[in-house]
């Protein structure tokens, strides 16, 4: 069949193509220790689910305005305010379907072709993709595991050329867990700034980080830098919420309109019923993020644990979000205890799904190969299970 150009080379979500893998070999009735997905396991909280059973109930079932009801963008506002005492105004906020989408509408409106995106890797996995149907160029700038898989400013100036148009930062940082403290990030900011680079500031685990320092908004460094900064935000991982497709954007005026029209032909408005559930996360009380960074806390150093003691495996210990970014290329090349020998990533997690039913996704699909991502956001009893069959992988 004839496709269009921006469709026919796009390939499926890696981490949804991992997870559904895991998913066939269950489907067989084997049982799978599976740590793809990145999504909290936790139910979304109790006062969440009654806002939008109370917002069903009150009629709140219509289409709203495109970019999101007006209470929930000055919850937003406000939210931003108290965390990061900077003030956006809700004319600089667009509620969206999830923060995929708010990232989709401002590559979108910001760039096209001929612009360059630059993406340090290891990236997210939809990163690359947005930015090519957009029409744009995305520009690779690899970090390495020494640096703890941080972008360095002498790196970013090298890779800006006269198209660059923008910068997709995402801290911390999904696969790896990195995080940057304020000084690395004003360390950054000042070379976007000279350059006269938008930055596009993926925060979405900005309330999962394990460092005890704070959380630093991109906004807010440097005296603030509003004009050519995005920020994108949503609910999904920090309360529990990614089926409910919630995010947005704060970023200036003039383009938070733009990405209003854009959005108001692809998708008219957010779930109505999500909005006020988002408004009542936002703006209630917070004390079930506490809740769940204690258990994610918990996973984390379990997992640490676990993987320092796994046979020639190497990890920068991650400052933030749910994930272990392990490299294992030193086990390529020469025969595994179950005699097979695995060339790359790929065939790594491919083997270990198949022969200890272990579910991981291959660093291939974040453009950093020779690594595999692990999500701690499961039970400890799952994490104990799995980190033992891996521990058999590599060491019969
Ligand atoms: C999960 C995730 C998103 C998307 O979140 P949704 O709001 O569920 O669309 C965006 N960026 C990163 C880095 C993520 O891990």
């Amino acid at each position: 069949m004839q496709l269009s150009p921006a469709v026919s080379s796009l390939k499926p979500s890696a981490t949804i193509a991992a997870a559904a893998k895991a998913k066939a070999l269950k489907a067989q009735g084997v049982k799978v220790y599976d740590f793809t997905l990145g999504e909290p396991d936790f139910d979304t909280p109790a006062h969440i689910q009654q806002a939008a059973i109370a917002a069903m109930q009150a009629g709140h079932t219509h289409y709203t305005p495109s970019g999101g009801i007006p209470e929930l963008k000055q919850a937003i506002c406000a939210a931003y305010e108290r965390e990061h005492g900077f003030t956006y105004k809700p004319n600089q906020c667009l509620v969206s379907n999830g923060a995929k989408h708010s990232l989709h509408n401002a590559i979108t409106a910001l760039c096209g072709p001929g612009d360059e995106v630059l993406i340090p890797a290891p990236f997210w996995v939809s990163y690359e993709a947005l930015v090519e149907l957009a029409g744009a160029r995305a520009t690779v700038i690899p970090t390495t595991e020494e640096s703890g898989f941080r972008l360095s400013p002498a790196d970013l100036e090298r890779h800006i050329g006269p198209r660059t148009r923008m910068l997709l930062l995402n801290s911390p940082s999904n696969p790896t867990g990195a995080t940057y403290s304020t000084a690395q990030l004003e360390e950054l900011a000042r070379v976007t700034e000279k350059h006269k680079l938008w930055v596009c500031s993926d925060e979405i685990y900005d309330k999962l980080l394990y460092t005890g320092e704070k959380f630093r908004s991109w906004t807010t460094l440097l005296g603030g830098i509003p004009e050519r900064s995005v920020i994108v935000n949503g609910v999904s991982k920090a309360y529990a919420m990614t089926g409910w497709r919630i995010g947005w954007t704060l970023a200036p005026v003039e383009l938070t309109a733009a990405m209003d029209n854009l959005q108001s032909q692809q998708t008219s408005n957010p779930c109505s019923v999500s909005q006020h559930a988002a408004m009542a996360a936002v703006s209630g009380s917070q004390q079930c993020v506490a809740d769940m960074l204690v258990e994610f806390t918990k996973r984390r150093r379990y997992t640490l644990d676990r993987v320092a003691r796994l046979p020639k495996v190497s990890m920068p210990e991650p400052g933030g979000a749910f994930y272990a970014f392990f490299n294992v290329s030193r086990h390529f090349g020469q025969a595994l205890p179950n005699g097979k020998v695995y060339r790359d990533s790929t065939e790594f997690c491919t083997g270990l799904l198949e022969e200890a039913h272990v579910a991981l996704v291959s660093g291939d699909a974040f453009g950093a190969p020779g690594y595999v991502r692990l999500s701690f956001a499961t039970s400890l009893a799952n994490l104990e299970a799995g980190f033992d069959r891996i521990e058999k992988f590599l060491k019969g």
